[in-house]
C-alpha cells in the first residue's frame, strides 16, 4: 500500500441498521485509517429506513409531491453520517461528515432518479488533508436550482462510485454478501464466490437481477473505468473485483446464473401492422417511466375481424410496474383499437451471463436443452452478446437455477 492513499468504502443500509453496527463500521474506518489509508466514507440510510420513509409518505399522499419526497428520502442517509460520524469521534477519530449538498455533488432537476453531473472534490480533500476521515451521506445531490435530488434507489452505489472517479481513489463496495457469486447461495448452496469479474458482466448481472449493485453504479464505472470491489462488512475475506475486460485472465462463456421474479409479462394483441405503433404503445409506458425489458414482436397475420394485418406484441415490466402499465394501456387499447391486453403475472426471468459467450457458439442450445430436460418451458427468450435470458413460469425458478448452475458447472 502507498502511504496515505485516498481510500471510498461505502457501506450499505443493511451494515448501518442499527447503533451495534454503525459503531462496527466505525471500527472497521478507524482501522483503515490506522493502517496510513485516507477514508472517505459514504453510507446508506439505516437498514429499511428508505422504504419505511416511503410508506409513510403514502400514509400521508396517494400521490406526494416529487420535490417534497426527495426532501424526505434524503434525511435517511443524513442521519446515518451523524451517528457514524459520533461513533468515530469516540475513537478518537478526527472526523467530518457531509451531505450531497455541502459536497456540491450537483445533479440534474430529475426528482427521484437525478443523474450527476460534477462532484466536487475540494472539501474533501482539504478533510483529507487535515488528517480528517470524511464521511458522505450517499444518495442523494443537489440541482442546479439549488432543490435535494436522490439518485435512484441503490443510489448511494452510485456517490460511491462517483467520488472515486474525482478522487481517483480505490473503492470497495461493503455489503452483507460476500461478494458476486456464480448464483444465487440462497437458491444454490453450492454457488462460488467469484473473484474477477467485468463490467460489463457485473451490469449484464445487475439488470438481470443479482440485486447486490445498483446497475448505474456499474455502468459509471465502467465509463470512468474505476475498479472496485465488492466484499462483506462483517468478514475479512476478499470479495469480488469488478474491472475493464483486459484485466481478466479468462474470459469465461458462463459466468454465473441470476434470477429476476420482480417480473411480469404483458401481450397486446391486434396491433395493426403500420409504421408508429409500437412507438406509440411504447412511447405511452416511457412518458410515464416505466421501464420495459423483453420485447417479442410476432410476425404479421391478418385479423380474423378485418382482414387487415395485425401483429402480437409481448413484454415485460417489473411486477411491481404491472398495475400503473396496466392502466397507460387500457387507455391505449380504446385509442388504437388493439384487440386484447393479456397479463401473466407469475413468470420470472433466469439468466446467464458470460463475457466468453461472444466467441463461443452452441451456449444458448446447451441452456435451452437443460432446460427442456427438466421440463421447464421457455415463454420468451432475449439475448445480448453477453447474455441470455429466458423467461419461465415463476414455479419453476429455484429448479431453473440449480440445473443450469449444475450444467455450466457454476
Ligand atoms: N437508501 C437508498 C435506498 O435504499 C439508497 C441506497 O441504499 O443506496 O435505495
Ligand atoms: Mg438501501
Amino acid at each position: 500500500m502507498k502511504k496515505k492513499e485516498v481510500i471510498v468504502l461505502k457501506f450499505g443500509g443493511s451494515s448501518v441498521a442499527n447503533p451495534e453496527k454503525i459503531k462496527y463500521v466505525a471500527e472497521r474506518v478507524k482501522s483503515f485509517a490506522d493502517m496510513g489509508y485516507k477514508p472517505v466514507v459514504v453510507v446508506s440510510a439505516p437498514g429499511d429506513t428508505t422504504d419505511d420513509l416511503i410508506k409513510e409518505a403514502a400514509g400521508i399522499s396517494a400521490n406526494p409531491h416529487v420535490r417534497e419526497m426527495d426532501m424526505l428520502l434524503a434525511t435517511g442517509e443524513q442521519k446515518t453520517i451523524a451517528l457514524l460520524a459520533m461513533a468515530l469521534w469516540d475513537m478518537g477519530q478526527k472526523v467530518v461528515s457531509f451531505t450531497g449538498h455541502q459536497l456540491e455533488i450537483i445533479t440534474d432537476g430529475n426528482f427521484s432518479n437525478a443523474r450527476i453531473k460534477s462532484v466536487s472534490s475540494a472539501k474533501l480533500v482539504e478533510a483529507l488533508k487535515k488528517g480528517f476521515v470524511a464521511v458522505v451521506a450517499g444518495f442523494q445531490g443537489i440541482s442546479l436550482k439549488g432543490e435535494i435530488t436522490t439518485l435512484g434507489r441503490g443510489g448511494s452505489d452510485l456517490t460511491a462510485i462517483a467520488i472515486a472517479s474525482v478522487l481517483n481513489a480505490r473503492c470497495k463496495i461493503f455489503t452483507d454478501v460476500e461478494g458476486i457469486f456464480t448464483a444465487n447461495p440462497k437458491v444454490y448452496a453450492r454457488a462460488k464466490k467469484i473473484d474477477i469479474i467485468s463490467y460489463d458482466e457485473m451490469l449484464e448481472m445487475a439488470s438481470a437481477g443479482a440485486g447486490v449493485m445498483q446497475a448505474r453504479a456499474v455502468e459509471l464505472a465502467k465509463n470512468r473505468n474505476v475498479s472496485f470491489e465488492v466484499a462483506c462488512t462483517f468478514s475479512r475475506k476478499k470479495g469480488t473485483i469488478i474491472c475493464g475486460e483486459d484485466k481478466l485472465l479468462e474470459k469465461l462463456v458462463v459466468r454465473s446464473v441470476t434470477e429476476d421474479r420482480d417480473q411480469a409479462k404483458i401481450n397486446v394483441s391486434g396491433v395493426p401492422d403500420r409504421p408508429g405503433i409500437a412507438a406509440d404503445i411504447f412511447e405511452a409506458l416511457s412518458d410515464k417511466n416505466i421501464c420495459v425489458d423483453m420485447i417479442i414482436q410476432s410476425s404479421a397475420k391478418s385479423s380474423p375481424e378485418s382482414g387487415t394485418p395485425v401483429n402480437d406484441i409481448s413484454f415485460t415490466v417489473k411486477r411491481s410496474e404491472l398495475n400503473r402499465a396496466r392502466k397507460i394501456l387500457g387507455a391505449v387499447r380504446k385509442k388504437m383499437r388493439l384487440r386484447d391486453i393479456l397479463v401473466k403475472e407469475n413468470i420470472a426471468k433466469v439468466s446467464i451471463v458470460g463475457s466468453g459467450m461472444k466467441t463461443h457458439s452452441g451456449v444458448a442450445a446447451r441452456l435451452f436443452r437443460v432446460l427442456a430436460k427438466n421440463k421447464i418451458n421457455i415463454e420468451m427468450i432475449s439475448t445480448s452478446e453477453i447474455k441470455i435470458s429466458c423467461v419461465i413460469d415463476e414455479k419453476n425458478t429455484a429448479k431453473a437455477v440449480k440445473v443450469i448452475a449444475k450444467e455450466f458447472k457454476l
